[in-house]
């Protein structure tokens, strides 16, 4: 029997829109209801992703998450037996056997185009956790990439605090991953439920700018937060992150990037799979274990970002392969306790 699951992180709702999959059966993705049975899944986020372009054109970003969110609601008609949004812990610990409850999410706050009564709106179609921003600056909350345009906040503006304290009490959790170091202390401030970050991995361990210091992760578990860590080689892994980078010059990534952007998204992501092969699941394991030691063994979950990363660890190719994480936990001395606490645990109480 796989351990339930609560992967905080998944980006499959773009194939479902852009490529018409339908996630209650077998895709040719990362994650899908059918390959989520067999990794033990009993919770997942599945998050609206708004590319930082669609904040160019006023009402593109509106457009865009409300379509995503609406094949949110196609695969919960389509498929009620199997998966349910839910709002809470409480309503995740009612769903009966074998029902995936879904969380769900926006990656970028340019989804609500400064407007207090979008958030309301997205809030109101059941959106439950808001990722800031992504990697393009806001006017309101600077991302944790360079180059922000002149007049960005070093960290959130006076709006910027007012949409957190909203977000909060509207139940929406605030999501820290992909935030400037500034924004996320001034995110922790506002009043409202404990933040997470739904998928960082440790700067200490690989100093990319996705990551979370030691500090911040010592704030992030005063505050009864919750780490999500990913699955990305990028972020996990300095070497890896260069091998990577030297594929995506090469004839066989470059004939794999057909069809629109999500489609080419997919076929990269296999090309650097087939070209690299897979990234040991120790590079998981080692940032799983420094967050488990620094925020504490409450403070710890999953945020594989399934269906938005390139390549994947050994064995945990798609979400099918969690338990392999599981294991290589236990194997390098992790207690019982602490693993489910990482696997579920962690991430439902995150939602009381
Ligand atoms: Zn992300």
């Amino acid at each position: 029997m796989a351990l339930p699951v609560f992967d905080l992180h998944c980006d499959a709702l773009q194939r479902s829109l852009d490529m018409g999959h339908d996630l209650g059966g077998e895709t040719p993705g990362h994650f899908d209801l059918a390959k989520a049975a067999r990794g033990g899944v009993r919770a997942i986020s599945l998050t609206a992703w708004i590319d930082g372009p669609y904040a160019d054109e006023p009402g593109a970003s509106k457009r865009r998450t409300n379509a995503l969110l609406d094949a949110a609601d196609d695969l919960f008609e389509r498929h009620p037996d199997m998966v349910r949004r839910v709002d809470g812990a409480a309503e995740l610990e009612a769903l009966p056997d074998g029902v995936v409850g879904c969380l769900l999410a926006i990656e970028g706050g340019h989804a609500i185009e400064e407007d207090l009564a979008q958030l309301e709106h997205y809030a109101a179609r059941g959106v439950r956790v808001m990722t800031l921003t992504w990697n393009n600056h806001l006017s309101w909350a600077r991302s944790c990439q360079e180059g922000a345009p002149a007049g960005t906040p070093e960290g959130l503006s006076a709006f910027g605090r007012e949409v957190v304290t909203r977000m909060g009490e509207l139940g929406v959790r605030a999501d820290l991953s992909h935030a400037a170091e500034r924004t996320f202390y001034d995110a922790l401030e506002c009043e409202g439920p404990a933040p997470l970050v739904t998928h960082s991995g440790c700067k200490a361990l690989s100093n990319h700018p996705r990551n979370v210091t030691d500090d911040q992760l010592r704030a992030l578990a005063a505050r009864g937060g919750v780490l999500g860590i990913p699955f990305a080689t990028a972020f996990l892994d300095e070497e890896e992150r260069a091998a990577e980078q030297a594929f995506r010059r090469t004839d066989a990534y470059r004939d794999a990037g057909r069809g629109g952007a999500t489609e080419a998204h997919m076929h990269h992501g296999d090309a650097i799979q087939a070209g690299l092969g897979p990234f040991p699941i120790e590079h998981v394991v080692r940032h799983t274990l420094h967050a488990l030691e620094i925020a504490g063994p409450a403070h710890v979950a999953i945020g594989s970002d399934f269906d938005g990363i390139d390549r994947r660890p050994a064995g945990l190719e798609d979400a099918s392969g969690y338990p392999a994480l599981l294991s290589a936990l236990a194997d390098a001395g992790v207690d019982d306790d602490t693993v489910a606490a990482v696997a579920y645990g962690n991430a439902a109480r995150a939602l009381a």
